[in-house]
């Protein structure tokens, strides 16, 4: 009992001496990821690029206002689960290492990589037991009432659904040396890609699909799909497992394709009307 309520004490004090300082951190990333986006892909080139718009556009108002609400509960679980990250790291839990020269530059940006290839299988997976009808309701639901997603998306988890996705970086951690310019380089990196993966506009460029090596990257239009059919096209970054797993849906090329080849095809000339 009396190690209980220690424990408890010593939860509550490390979760007010973290609370500031992590709160802005966590939701500075999630604004400047999903505000940037909304401002340069909806306001800045909407116009522009009309044509790659996935799909037609629905009533955002209250859905934005609900997926900010939810992204500040993220926020809250991600800063409590920072308290269990700073206080393991002062126990020597994870391989954080501080001098580059250690490594060198090369395994910097290879542990980046790792941790993108690791993210993406840790992604695939437990994103595919959400999915399951006894889990779904409870951890991932919350997520796919945004059925035509917005930059506001990228945070707008139930809260076992954010703790899931919060524990990639300290699992990866704790096996592999990361540098701290690494891990905040990719937690940058994961917001930006999610705020964008969420646009509802088709960023990549013609012929994505069509290149043996881009081919391997998912699309935006790949995860609209799964917002749009709640099922399929799982995966984060790569391809490859929903196409091991026969996951992938088989138009998802061919919908990308549509949408990028029509904005280059040439402007029909009218014909000269006959002398
Ligand atoms: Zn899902
Ligand atoms: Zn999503």
């Amino acid at each position: 009992m009396e190690w209980t309520l220690d424990w408890i004490g010593w939860f509550f004090d490390a979760v007010a001496r973290r609370a500031p300082t992590s709160i802005q951190v966590e939701s500075t990333r999630y604004l400047a990821g999903a505000v940037g986006t909304w401002l340069v892909v909806w306001v800045l080139l909407g116009a522009a690029l009309s044509a790659r718009k996935i799909r037609k556009p629905t009533k955002r108002g209250p859905q934005i206002r609900r997926e900010l609400l939810y992204s500040g509960s993220t926020v809250l679980v991600f800063m409590v689960m920072g308290v269990f990250v700073y206080e393991g790291a002062a126990k020597g839990w994870f391989r954080f290492y501080s001098d580059i020269s250690e490594f060198g530059w090369a395994y910097l940006a290879l542990s980046i990589a790792g941790l993108a290839i690791f993210h993406d299988a840790y992604f695939y997976w437990t994103h595919r037991l959400m999915h399951h009808r006894k889990l779904f309701k409870h951890v991932h639901a919350v997520h796919h009432r945004s059925v035509n997603p917005t930059p506001f998306t990228a945070y707008s988890f139930d809260a076992i659904e954010a703790a899931v996705n919060f524990m990639v970086v300290p699992i990866y951690c704790m096996i592999v040396p990361m540098h701290d310019i690494a891990t905040m380089a990719y937690m940058w990196l994961m917001i930006v890609r999610n705020a964008v993966g969420h646009c509802g506009y088709e960023l990549m460029p013609r012929g994505w699909t069509r290149n043996p090596v881009s081919n391997l990257f998912t699309t935006i239009t790949h995860h609209d799909m799964h917002h749009e059919r709640m099922t399929g096209n799982y995966a984060l970054y790569f391809t490859w497992w929903d196409r091991w797993m026969g996951t992938e849906h088989g138009d998802t090329n061919t919908r990308f394709e549509t949408l990028t080849d029509a904005e280059a095809a040439p402007a029909e000339t009218p014909e000269k009307a006959p002398a």
